[in-house]
């Protein structure tokens, strides 16, 4: 059976992560889970997220089945905060997985879905369910039961001993540091060299003590056992959907729609102009229309690259569409377009500059006697290469698949 919870945790603590790992302990007298469990980021613009938009799908082998759906519910009661203004816990057990649920998750990872919409399909499927409140976390649990994962990435989280929860975190940072050095390209966002910052780590009142993300089990353990930190209570590993762009659609600019991600390509049709606060806007034309993308404040060093652009280049660009302007999480250059300057043409003769001659009467050298119609131009060098760029990783968003990741194409990682 596939269990999914979501919607369990609120900004004062706990976590739906949490929850999964305490409820895989108490299961597995049960039956035997199947794989590891998944952890699922689903549409990165979902209006009632606490954080990430996360979701927990376990593979269970058990024919035990009230049994564990009497476990599943009594640990959900006793790990979520039910006071939580915006929490809507969410537990769904499916029999197997099914193309209509599988469906209802790439919908729930790129559209913006509605509580009903989950419900009906349940009560059509005749899927064990329970909702609690408004019963939003119904749409993470379903969408979660369902994720297939045609690319994924690991992430270990280790969890803090109860008594320290709310305290802050012990995490030796040197140890840090090494642990990124000895497992980077395998692991990544562990730390953030650019903006010298420890990244791993929440900084809320949530059992998280950290979490180490990652292509291979063997390398995230190697970081695991070279950090040293306060006691962890329990650690668990996930596959998850985090690093690989399953928020982004392909589109154009007229197909665009709020609270989706897009794919989009086009040119640079305005100068990267910045405003109050440090944030940063270009115009991108492409034949369908025009749309403003922005590289805000958070995303830091990405700025300087941004603002190396010039109209006539030509990109990709992916982010997330929010009133009316994309938020950049990586662009793709992939023409640049000449940048000159002019100024008054030099004397044929002597190598001169020469004057003006009046309005509309072109240029000549009062030495030399020598007449030019125009000004002459210049090709200046651009401080911009074609290839992908990115946000740093103290701004990446959980689903955005780091350029660490795109293998066999241009890359500069921030790093
Ligand atoms: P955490 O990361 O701490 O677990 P969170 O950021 O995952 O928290 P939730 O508390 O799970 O936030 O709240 C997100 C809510 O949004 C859930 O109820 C989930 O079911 C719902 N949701 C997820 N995806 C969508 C979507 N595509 N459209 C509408 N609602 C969604």
């Amino acid at each position: 059976m596939f269990i999914g919870i979501d919607d369990t945790d609120s900004e004062r603590g706990l976590c739906t992560t949490y929850l999964a790992a305490v409820l895989m302990e108490r299961l597995s007298p049960l039956g035997q889970l199947v794989g590891h469990p998944k952890l699922i980021r689903l549409n990165p613009c979902a209006r009632y997220k606490t954080r990430g938009n996360a979701a927990i799908a376990l593979e269970l082998e058990s024919d035990r089945i009230e049994d564990v759906q009497e476990i599943a519910l009594q640990t959900l009661l006793e790990l979520s905060d039910f006071s939580g203004m915006n929490t809507n816990h969410g537990l769904v057990i499916a029999p197997r997985q099914m193309p209509q649920i599988a469906a209802f998750y790439r919908r729930a990872v790129t559209r913006i879905l509605e509580i009903d919409e989950a419900r009906r399909l349940l009560d059509r499927e005749g899927i064990w369910y329970r909702g609690f409140k408004k019963g939003r976390g119904l749409i993470g649990a379903l969408a979660a039961t369902g994720a297939v994962l045609p690319d994924y990435t690991y992430e270990l989280i280790a969890y803090r001993e109860r008594a320290r929860w709310g305290t802050p975190r012990f995490i030796d940072e040197d140890s840090v540091w090494r642990a990124d050095g000895l497992t980077y390209p395998r692991t990544w966002d562990t730390v953030d060299h650019h903006n010298n910052r420890i990244v791993f780590a929440p900084h809320s009142a949530d059992p998280v003590l950290f979490g180490i993300r990652g292509s291979d089990p063997q390398a995230i353990q190697e970081a695991l056992d070279t950090i040293k930190s306060e006691p962890i209570e329990r650690s668990v590993l996930y596959r998850t959907n985090q690093g690989t762009d399953a928020h982004i659609l392909e589109g154009s600019v007229v197909d665009v729609r709020a609270s989706e991600s897009y794919r989009l390509r086009g040119f640079v049709a305005g100068s990267p102009q910045s405003i109050a606060g440090g944030h940063l806007f270009f115009p991108l034309q492409d034949v369908s229309g025009r749309i403003s993308c922005a590289a805000f404040e958070p995303t830091k060093n990405f700025r300087a690259t941004i603002k190396q652009l010039i109209v006539g280049d030509e990109l990709e660009v992916y982010g997330s569409v929010q009133d009316g302007t994309l938020n950049l999480e990586k662009i793709n250059v992939l023409h640049l377009a000449d940048k000159t300057e002019t100024s008054a043409p030099l004397c044929p003769q002597c190598k001169k500059r020469m004057k003006s001659a009046g309005k509309g009467q072109g240029y000549r050298c009062r030495n030399c006697k020598t007449h030019a119609e125009g000004r002459m131009s210049r090709l200046l060098a651009r401080n911009l290469e074609t290839g992908y760029y990115e946000v740093p990783a103290c701004a990446r968003r959980h689903l955005s698949k780091p350029l660490v990741r795109m293998i066999g194409e241009k890359v500069h990682c921030s790093r």
